[in-house]
């Protein structure tokens, strides 16, 4: 049984105190964390003080990012190290927007994930399409090779604790519908990817999230789907009320 799992990318949105305020304000109106799980994605500086207002709360703290390296003369980077530290559980790796405007590779994100495992942060690999891969195609475009390649070297025993999010780029920050189909779809055939590559046991143990404009009336469409175990959620995910009805969808 996969638990859901709905998380927000906040991006380079919000200081500290407006983080902390958050949590604040919606810690005591979660879901039952055995039953579905929450967290939030902030910048690095945020991190430490939203987990000690997160408290016993099962909320969870995101990275959006980290070096692959574990410490040494790396200016402005994030070691997983000082992450895990810091009592951080997730990382997100390889988001669109490392790729597109950061120039990050599939060799960079596969150093990160391999990196993530061994410090014991639990990687959120991002997958991506582009709108011209899908209008050439005339299907949707899966990627399959960019998971693959990102996944090089990660074991048998070691990807059980990766999950992985299906984002379309054309999906992400444009406000694009965020169609329930395509994003059971896409979440189904990197499902199938895994089971090929690995095993169907494991492929069916592995949270796959969707993320693209998922906002308070799409939320519960894509979340029925039964290959969509959760949601990544960017610009509905900033405000407070807002937030909180996208975790509380089934209610
Ligand atoms: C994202 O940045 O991961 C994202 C899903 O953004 P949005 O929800 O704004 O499309």
């Amino acid at each position: 049984m996969r638990k859901p799992f709905i998380a927000a990318n906040w991006k380079m949105h919000k200081n500290v105190q407006e983080s902390v305020e958050f949590v604040n304000a919606i810690k005591n109106k979660l879901p039952d964390p055995q039953k579905l799980e929450v967290g939030i994605a902030a910048q690095a500086f945020s991190l430490p003080s939203m987990i000690q207002a997160a408290d016993d709360s099962g909320l969870k703290i995101i990275a959006q990012n980290a070096s692959a390296e574990y410490s040494g003369p790396y200016t402005g980077e994030i070691s997983l190290r000082g992450l895990a530290d810091s009592g951080v559980s997730y990382v997100m790796l390889g988001h669109i927007e490392r790729r597109r405007l950061f120039n990050e590779d599939n060799d960079t994100v596969n150093r990160k994930v391999l990196a993530a495992l061994e410090m014991g942060v639990t990687p959120i690999i991002c997958t991506d399409e582009t709108m011209v891969q899908k209008e050439v195609n005339g299907e949707i475009h899966y990627v399959f090779q960019q998971l693959m390649s990102v996944l090089r070297g990660v074991s048998l025993d070691q990807i059980k604790n990766v999950v992985v999010s299906y984002e379309p780029s054309w999906a992400v920050g444009y406000g694009q519908h965020a169609n329930p189909v395509l994003a059971e779809e896409g979440c189904r055939q990197i499902r199938r990817t895994i089971a090929d590559n690995y095993t169907y046991e494991i492929a069916d143990k592995i949270r796959i999230l969707y993320g693209g404009s998922v906002n308070p009336d799409n939320v519960g469409q894509i979340m029925n789907k039964p290959n969509v175990d959760g949601v990544l959620i960017g610009r509905a995910s900033l405000d407070v009320d807002n937030f909180l009805r996208m975790v509380n969808y089934s209610k």
